[in-house]
């Protein structure tokens, strides 16, 4: 995840029906493990420079092993030069097997740059961004062996150059392998196995659905039999395109942003392998594995909408974020006025809970909040 300029946030919450395609092998802890260590391991120097040229040849080993496609014509890479920087895409592709849908894509993705050794140091970025790497080659790996194959095609792609303004992304929208407006979803993740603030155990936030409402049901489905607290809440509470998503959402193209959150190793050389909550990682996983499979195997995928209405399990999960902040407001910090302003907005937030609605300008004062409280917090 890129560093914010000014201010971040994030929340909250789900719970379930029926999951419509479990696949007979889900993802697997050892494997997601594995590939975390290996992302993050000395060999690649933090996925930079010479170490991200290793880290891009081994997720092409990786892709060509799981029986994947070039998305490329005939290469799994795409270099590119911007901002001074020289970088390189890797996708590969899986087509669907409904020919009427051979115009549809799906893309999951996830940056695999990290910020490479600085001052003699190495910065492993384990959950920034070797989580979520691990999660997206283990989510084609289970779809390549389960049952049902995706009608709808899947674009697999891992990003370079994140971390110095979304460069690989950027590039990727001006020379798609398939045209723009063929890609119906575009999903990424960055850090997927620590929590937010090192507090909010058990929660994964789902950014994006403020402009296709008609994935949250999918996305609860998904999560149904999980150990997570699912918070499907609004891009906007970042402030800014944290990652990947952005260039997608300039364009219009409905996006998802999964994300466990920021952490206080967040960018910093402590950022190992070994204090990954592999359990969350492999629930985040399975949870996206099981909404790709709905997503392309559904007879379509919702529109881009510009309406924004506020929807009220937003509030519920950042007032559960609130909640679980302020029980560890010595540990983190929370000057007195803050705490007071905290516990005034649980408190209304409890109320349109309870009338099951939320305004427009509601929203507003909720979001301000919040993203003051990520700050101070993050
Ligand atoms: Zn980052």
């Amino acid at each position: 995840m890129r560093r914010p300029l000014d201010i971040a946030v994030f929340i909250l919450i789900g719970s379930g029906f029926a999951v419509p395609f479990a696949s007979a092998t889900g993802p697997d802890l050892i494997r997601l493990r594995e590939d975390v260590f290996r992302l993050a391991s000395p060999e690649f120097e933090g996925r930079r420079g010479e170490g991200g040229r290793a880290a891009g040849d081994f997720l092409i080993e990786q892709l060509q092993e799981i029986g994947l496609e070039p998305a490329f014509g005939d290469r799994f890479d795409q270099e590119f030069a911007s901002g001074g920087l020289n970088g390189r895409n890797i996708a590969a592709r899986l087509p669907g097997t409904d020919p009427e849908q051979a115009d549809s894509w799906i893309i999951l993705s996830a940056h695999y740059d990290h910020l490479g050794i600085r001052g003699g140091q190495l910065y492993p970025g384990a959950d920034d961004n070797a989580t979520a790497v691990a999660m997206v080659l283990e989510v084609a790996r289970c779809l390549m062996d389960g049952p049902n194959r995706p009608s709808r095609g899947i674009l697999f792609v891992f990003f370079d150059l994140e971390e110095e303004g979304l460069l690989g992304s950027q590039h990727f929208v001006r020379q798609p392998p398939v045209p723009l407006e063929q890609i119906g979803l575009f999903l990424t993740a960055d850090m997927l196995g620590r929590s937010l603030a090192g507090i909010c155990e058990n929660m994964l936030f789902v950014m994006g659905t403020e402009h296709s409402p008609g994935l949250r049901p999918w996305i609860t489905n998904a999560s149904a039999g999980l150990p997570l607290e699912v918070g499907i809440v609004g891009a906007d509470l970042l402030v800014i395109d944290r990652s990947d998503y952005g260039p997608f959402r300039w364009n219009q193209i409905p996006f998802l942003f999964f994300s466990t959150g920021e952490n206080p190793v967040y960018h910093s050389p402590d950022d190992v392998p070994e204090t990954i909550d592999y359990a969350k990682l492999t629930a985040a996983t399975t949870l996206i594995e099981r909404f790709v499979r709905q997503a392309s195997s559904a007879d379509a995928l919702p529109k881009w909408d510009t309406d924004r209405t506020p929807w009220i399990e937003e509030a519920e999960a950042i007032g559960m974020v609130l909640a679980q902040l302020l029980e560890h407001q010595e540990q983190l910090r929370i000057p007195g006025p803050q705490r007071l302003m905290m516990r005034g907005m649980v408190g209304r937030i409890a109320l349109w809970v309870e009338e099951g609605a939320i305004t427009t300008s509601q929203r507003s004062s909720m979001v301000r909040i919040a993203q003051v409280v990520l700050f101070t917090v993050l």
